[in-house]
């Protein structure tokens, strides 16, 4: 079975899986303990792995905040300024295609007398710049626009909007959970970025875990949010709860090999993405339409109609021999919100197949398109 679905999961890195094997046997002493070795052990591997992840950031290891994954750090950032900053505004203002972990989390506080805008997207699902900045008010709090689109894998222009927010001098969050080692994020060129959410299982590293990136200000503290979890203190008080070490030794090994090959990968990726694209247009020429643009994307996501067939069905009778989706695992049982906002038919929605790839996947394995 050829596994293209990773934009929904990816497999873990060999290299991975034996970094954490120790975590989860022998060393299992809790960080936050003191002078034991076990504990000295698991400190140091945490911080290692802060390190590994900051460096891929390009961020300070202080800003990072180890959380379960991006559901966990989107929710975080966005309650915690909504909360935080409730005496200084009342608006966030983000993007019909966000992912759920955003959106629902919009909705939610909307309950609670947050004012959201939900912006517009043209048909590759970017915003435009002028939207964002007229859309901010005096009473704006927060501006979470996703990098990279997970079903039609658009990158926003996230320089732009964050030298916007800065100028603005209003914080700006990114969901950057399907960027991270497939686009470089260097984030000492992004001074507008305040805050950004990341998960492990995306690039090869475990399910459970991500991070959150909160800059520090100009004298030198993290910008405050409420946090979610309270109780023992743990990542500055931010985030409690007892560090997950075996799944942050997999998510900084993770983050090491990322950054290590982060342009043979984005080559690698590209490479696939155009073969397959190759393929398929000679194998269905007329009867297919791809729906992502072909520059400015996440290399390796492809999001195309097979015109006349029903999505479920063809991701059903492909599931023994190839693993795609529909679109988002986050909503499969719903239409995709995605699609729809870059104005998407019915129809044509009910069409899409998303394909993800990964730099596990050898060139000719994709041949298996010319047998279907
Ligand atoms: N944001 C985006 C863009 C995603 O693709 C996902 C995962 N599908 C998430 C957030 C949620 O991440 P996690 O699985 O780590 O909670």
């Amino acid at each position: 079975m050829l596994y293209l679905d990773n934009s929904a999961t990816t497999k873990i890195h060999p290299e991975v899986k034996e970094a954490m094997l120790p975590f989860i046997m022998e060393e299992y002493g809790n960080p936050s303990s003191k002078y034991y070795s076990l504990a000295e052990n698991a400190k140091v591997a945490v911080k290692e792995a802060r390190e590994s992840l900051a460096s891929l950031l390009g961020c300070d290891h202080s800003e990072i905040i180890f959380t379960s994954g991006s559901t966990e750090s989107n929710n975080m950032i966005i309650k915690g300024v909504a909360d935080y900053y409730s005496s200084k505004g009342n608006h966030i203002i983000t993007s019909k295609v966000e992912h759920p972990s955003v959106l629902e989390t919009c909705r939610y506080l909307e309950t609670k007398g947050i004012v959201v805008t939900y912006l517009e997207v043209d048909q590759y699902g970017r915003v435009n710049l002028e939207d964002v900045s007229t859309s901010i008010t005096e009473s704006t709090i927060l501006v979470s626009i996703i990098w990279g689109n997970n079903e039609v894998g658009s990158l926003n222009n996230i320089k732009e909007i964050s030298n916007l927010c800065l100028e603005k001098n209003v914080f700006f969050h990114t969901d950057a959970t399907q960027v991270i080692g497939k686009v470089e994020v260097n984030l000492e060129d992004y001074p507008g970025i305040t805050f950004l959410s990341c998960s492990g299982h995306k690039f090869h590293g475990p399910k459970g875990i991500g991070a959150t990136y909160i800059r520090k200000d100009k004298y030198g503290i993290l910008t405050k949010i409420t946090p979610l979890l309270h109780g023992g203190g743990q990542e500055n008080d931010v985030r409690s709860g007892t560090l997950a070490v075996h799944n942050i030794v997999g998510l900084g090994t993770a983050a090491k090999i990322a950054h290590n090959n982060l342009e043979n990968n984005i080559k690698k990726l590209k490479e696939l993405e155009d073969y397959l694209i190759s393929i398929l247009e000679e194998k269905f020429s007329e009867q297919i339409v791809i729906n992502n643009d072909k520059v400015n994307k996440i290399p390796g996501i492809i999001s195309v109609q097979f015109k006349g067939l029903n999505n479920e069905l063809l991701v059903k009778s492909l599931a023994p021999v190839i693993a795609v989706s529909t679109g988002s695992a986050c909503s499969s049982s719903k239409p995709s919100h995605v699609l729809d906002a870059i104005g998407l038919t019915d129809e044509e929605i009910r069409s899409t197949m998303r394909i993800s790839l990964s730099t596990f996947i050898k060139k000719e394995e994709l041949d298996i398109f010319f047998q279907l």
